[in-house]
């Protein structure tokens, strides 16, 4: 079917698309409506953790759509039980809410902090956030975030979120008053342009937090599920944050987000928090079978190494054409171009022949990497190969 026959009109407007229908996928390929296939280092926004089409996944979908889709979320159900098991069993926390995207569970995590402060805290709320940082685009949500613009696009804003800088301890330090009850951040900013916090701002924010009684709170919806090599992108910098947040990869592609704490923290009482369908069996039955193809023998392992991998290719194509380097960490990458040609080689590389490639620029200047967990050594390579001939198209 040509593309003038699909009446997208019925669409709200959103953002401006290519003039593509996404028909198929498996692992790290995607077909069109035209049957032309495209190479994926977007991966739904680092989303697909598992490629596009896992078996797992489906294998889990369909068992459980068979069996119990919603009994309500005030009851309990097998895999909502099981995957909160999963997920305390392999991280540093001991309570998790589940949601159904990342801006609700970051939404989960402002309320929770702001009910510990109300009730440890003589009603501190105020909670500091990072400039350029991403938390999502619910109204809460949108005023924690420190994207250019967002302050004005729906004010009035929700009130409590002073903005420091990333990596710089001072500019934190400066912003706690007694109205202060927490500090949040993504590990590595992602669609900031892939910027890591370092390793000693992290652990002087959790000195910080100790100092001042406050709690650290760790975005890991871009971050978390395998991303960064470690299952969480927190255990690399050596601290335990009070709160975190899950969301993209802990569904594979689902909706399916989380919000985790440590068992002093978790002071919601009943009525305070909730959703029709949250914890639902079907999502949760599927985020099961992600967290254990992430967390079986050797996976995270070579996570790292393909990280390595693309790290090592990266640099020597930045080096081929003069570029200005790479940063990440794990399959979460960022090419700094040195010049504002990210859109057009996204754009070019989607519209190259006979197959595509579909690559993300966050920045003018840069190009984002999120390619599929389970990516091939020769998925890397033909990427590069791709990317190399645009590159050398441009010089
Ligand atoms: C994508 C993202 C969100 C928002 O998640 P949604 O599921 O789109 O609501 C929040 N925080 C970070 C760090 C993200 O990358």
């Amino acid at each position: 079917m040509a593309f003038a026959e699909y009446p997208v009109q019925s669409l709200m407007y959103i953002t401006n698309r290519p003039e593509l229908v996404f028909t198929e996928g498996k692992g790290s390929w995607l077909t069109d409506h035209n049957g032309k296939r495209y190479l994926d280092f977007v991966q739904g926004w680092a989303v697909n953790c598992l490629g596009h089409s896992n078996q797992g996944m489906a294998d889990a979908v369909i068992a459980q759509a068979g069996k119990l889709i919603n009994p309500s979320p005030a009851f309990y159900n097998a895999p909502m039980i099981k995957l909160a098991k999963q997920l305390t069993d392999n991280s540093c926390f001991d309570k998790v809410f589940f949601a159904n995207s990342g801006a609700e569970a970051n939404e989960g995590a402002i309320k929770l902090a702001r009910k510990w402060g109300r009730k440890h805290k003589n009603g501190a709320f105020e909670i500091i956030t990072m400039d350029h940082s991403f938390h999502g685009r619910t109204l809460a949500t949108m005023s924690a975030s420190g994207k250019a613009g967002w302050d004005t696009i729906f004010a009035p804003q929700v009130p409590g979120f002073p903005k420091a800088d990333l990596n710089d301890l001072a500019s934190v330090e400066k912003l706690i008053t007694d109205k202060t009850v927490g500090i949040m951040l993504e590990p590595v900013q992602g669609e900031g342009g892939v910027i890591p916090a370092t390793r000693e701002f992290m652990q002087g924010l959790r000195a910080l937090a100790d100092k001042h009684k406050l709690l650290l709170i760790v975005d890991e919806v871009q971050t978390g599920c395998g991303r960064c090599g470690t299952l969480f992108a927190y255990e690399l910098s050596g601290v335990e944050p009070d709160i975190m947040t899950l969301g993209k990869g802990i569904g594979g592609g689902v909706p399916l987000s989380a919000l985790l704490c440590k068992g002093e923290v978790a002071s919601f009482e009943a009525g305070d928090q909730g959703g029709t369908y949250n914890g639902n069996p079907l999502m949760t039955a599927v985020g099961s079978a992600v967290i254990e193809q992430l967390t079986a023998p050797g996976f995270l392992d070579d996570v790292k190494a393909k990280g390595e991998y693309l790290k090592e290719q990266l640099l020597v194509l930045s080096s081929e054409f003069g570029l200005a380097g790479e940063r990440g960490e794990g399959l979460l990458r960022a090419l700094q171009l040195g010049k504002d040609i990210g859109p057009q080689l996204v754009e070019e590389a989607r519209d190259m022949g006979p197959e595509g490639l579909l690559l993300n620029a966050p920045r003018a200047n840069l190009l984002r990497f999120m390619p599929a967990l389970n990516v091939t050594r020769e998925e890397i390579d033909q990427m590069i190969g791709m990317l190399r001939t645009l590159l050398k198209k441009l010089a």
